[in-house]
């Protein structure tokens, strides 16, 4: 499928958009969320989790310090992953990510991702968001062949 584009305005949108958007991560599905520091990757999150009735919008909160929030639903697990304080490939690997990803109630969603090249070969999905004013923001969501050669 070609990667689709979006365009959201205000936090409520981009929400919305992640509601929507959660009709096509049905799992076991990985998912990098790629952006830049306040580009919205936490607050899509809010809207998928809560289209699997997961947890409500008020309770995502980045996992910056806990790295792994895990939010259950009554099908589904959604999993929010930050690895932006991680380094290593050792560091990522006491994680459990491996676990946790092979589980298919598992909706696994990781922010910086892209930093683990062992991680980049297994994203199903990526969706990249981009600030182009202080409240709108560009959004891609891409399937693998459409990002393949970023991999590395
Ligand atoms: P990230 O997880 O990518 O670091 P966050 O989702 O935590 O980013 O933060 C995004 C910030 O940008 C929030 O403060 C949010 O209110 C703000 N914001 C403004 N406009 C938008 C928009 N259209 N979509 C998403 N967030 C927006
Ligand atoms: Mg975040």
């Amino acid at each position: 499928m070609r990667t689709q584009e979006f365009i959201t305005r205000s936090p409520e949108e981009t929400i919305e958009l992640g509601r929507k958007l959660a009709s096509e991560l049905r799992p076991p599905r990985l998912v990098l969320l790629r952006g830049d520091l306040g580009a919205g990757k936490t607050t899509i999150t809010k809207g998928i989790a809560e289209a699997f009735d997961a947890a409500e919008q008020d309770d995502v909160t980045s996992p910056t310090f806990t790295l792994i929030h895990e939010y259950r639903g009554p099908e589904f697990s959604v999993y929010h992953i930050d690895l932006y304080r991680l380094d290593t490939q050792r560091e990522l690997e006491t994680l459990g990510l491996e676990e946790i990803i092979a589980d298919e109630r598992n909706l696994v969603l990781i922010e910086w991702g892209e930093k683990f090249p062992s991680l980049m070969q297994q994203f199903q999905v990526e969706i990249a968001i981009e600030r182009t004013g202080p409240e709108e923001r560009k959004i891609q969501f891409k399937n693998a062949a459409d990002f393949a050669d970023q991999r590395g």
